[in-house]
């Protein structure tokens, strides 16, 4: 059975997309079969897997308001095959935004995209969620079929705050839609050692989290923010980068760590 995991924070731009596509080819280059969903309207995942979203035929909008299978609405990208850490891609674009309120006439709405992935399960060793920047009704539907949530955060001031809604929504949905979830990690990304602030959220992070941080530690590295503009994850664009060999590590962390989460 897939590893479900959710990559989520309701803050924009804390590298939410940018730590999925990566980790997505990190694994695929430790041989692990996985699938990326992209649940964000805005497609970044998508178009940084080197998949177009203006001319995508079907989306994962197709499969949550279930008039395409997940068979049908699947694409692979030449970009990652070339590169030779191919992914499974389940895109999405700004179709996807009609979703929220399309969504609210339906039955069992938050749980479409769960009952979507139990058609594919055992194709993957992972699949992973990029969620937009909110706690709407497509971050439910992410949180109510994943094992566990992967958290990227700026070491800064607000990150600390932003932190407790996330904490208290997955406790919330734990309790009423899915009892498998959990915080499986806070990754620190865009880390710059030179910042003592950043120095000392770090440490009040581990001090309040312990090992659900990660060990793993990504830095600011401006090889991971081109990349997209090549429709590929900083991993392929340039391996031998900063940012993509501590992507690489974070991949190889997370194998570690799936016997340590059931
Ligand atoms: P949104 O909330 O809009 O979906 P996000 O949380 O998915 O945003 P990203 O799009 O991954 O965030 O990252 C925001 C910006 O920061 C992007 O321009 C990205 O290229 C850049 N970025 C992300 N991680 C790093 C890094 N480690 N080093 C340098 N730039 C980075
Ligand atoms: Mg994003």
């Amino acid at each position: 059975m897939a590893q479900i995991f959710c990559v989520a924070n309701q803050k924009g731009g804390v590298g939410k997309t940018t730590t999925t596509v990566n980790l997505a080819a990190g694994l695929a280059l430790q041989g692990q079969r996985v699938l990326m969903v992209d649940l964000d309207p805005q497609g970044n995942a998508t178009m940084g897997s080197g998949v177009d979203k203006r001319t995508l035929k079907l989306s994962v909008y197709d499969v949550l308001l279930e008039s395409a299978s997940m068979a049908d609405a699947i694409t692979r990208s030449d970009k990652l095959i070339a590169a030779k850490c191919s992914y499974d891609i389940l895109g999405a674009n700004r179709e996807l935004a009609g979703a929220e309120v399309e969504m609210v006439e339906l039955e069992r709405r938050e749980r479409r995209l769960k009952a979507a992935l139990a058609e594919v399960n055992g194709q993957y060793d992972f699949v992973l969620i990029d969620c937009p920047p909110s706690l709407s009704m497509l971050t439910l539907n992410g949180l109510c079929c994943a094992h566990g949530v992967i958290v990227p955060m700026q070491c800064e001031y607000f990150a600390l705050e932003g932190l407790t809604d996330l904490v208290n929504t997955i406790k919330q949905v734990k309790a009423n839609l899915n009892d498998d979830l959990k915080i499986i990690g806070l990754l620190r990304v865009m880390f710059d050692p030179r910042i003592t602030l950043q120095q000392q959220v770090s440490d009040q992070l581990k001090a309040h989290f312990g090992d659900k941080v990660f060990d793993t530690v990504i830095p600011r590295n401006v090889r991971l923010a081109e990349a997209p503009s090549y429709g590929l994850p900083g991993v392929a664009f340039d391996p031998a980068s900063k940012g993509a060999q501590a992507f690489v590590a974070f991949a190889q962390e997370m194998i570690r760590r799936i016997p340590t989460l059931q």
